[in-house]
């Protein structure tokens, strides 16, 4: 027991800390999002890495922006959607979007070693092997990120949970990731009190991108009440369904 670190791994730690990290303004609004508002109303401490402002992301249309006006626009768009979720802060590490995976080997995963240092997270969030969408900055922050976890874990770090987002098998077949666990989710939350600030969050960014605007339509038309994620480590028993964050492997 390290008794200067009020988190620890169990279900009734109201207020665990929360580490996500992502290359992209939106994708913990895509993500995430109402998840995350669920714990930050339970007292959660969330913080957020962020390797890009993600100045290449295609603009609504009759938008006509700079990458540098785009990058400004969403890092507002990020501050404000995140406020809305209930982080306790961001960090934007201003990485060129697009080319995450050109970055020397193991210099993504040193910043976000670093970042476990500083919050001592329970809980990890980031993308899966396949990045939802095989984004290359998604794929490459996925693996970034497990290996920092699995590093600082090595090290003796306090214990952490790492979760990645993933789709229901229905939406994974149309992004072809069936075969990844970003396309089988092993612990699906009841969100159904938070999923109104997700759309909020949507709403933040959906005034400059067009995903945004067309995810957050979909989702005021089928709005997903339980949301889905894997738990990488620690492993779960295959078949096994979690419905929390730090609920062990009681499910
Ligand atoms: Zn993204």
């Amino acid at each position: 027991m390290n008794n200067t670190r009020p988190g620890s791994l169990h279900a009734g730690n109201l207020a665990p800390r929360i580490l996500t990290v992502y290359p992209h303004p939106d994708d913990e609004s895509f993500g995430p999002a109402a998840v995350l508002a669920k714990y930050a109303r339970r007292g959660a401490v969330i913080h957020g890495v962020f390797a890009t402002r993600g100045e290449h992301g295609e603009p609504l249309e009759g938008l006509d922006l700079s990458p540098e006006q785009l990058a400004e626009v969403r890092e507002r768009d990020l501050r404000d959607a995140t406020a809305v979720i209930g982080y306790a802060g961001i960090e934007l590490l201003g990485y060129a979007d697009g080319a995450l995976a050109d970055l020397p080997d193991g210099q993504l995963a040193a910043l976000v070693l670093a970042a476990i240092q500083r919050y001592v997270p329970d809980v990890v969030i980031t993308f899966g092997p396949g990045g939802i969408t095989r984004h290359p900055d998604h794929v490459a922050v996925s693996q970034a990120t497990t290996h920092a976890v699995h590093h600082a874990l090595r090290s003796g770090a306090p214990p952490m949970e790492l979760y990645y987002d993933a789709v229901r098998p229905q939406r994974a077949e149309q992004f072809g990731i069936a075969d990844l666990p970003d396309g089988h989710p092993n612990t699906w939350i009841d969100v159904s009190d938070t999923v109104a600030v997700k759309l909020d969050a949507l709403r933040c960014h959906a005034r400059h991108i067009k995903d945004a605007q067309q995810r957050l339509e979909q989702l005021e038309r089928e709005p997903e009440t339980v949301a889905t994620l894997y738990r990488a480590w620690p492993e779960v028993s295959p078949g096994l369904r979690l419905t929390g964050l730090l609920t062990g492997d009681a499910g």
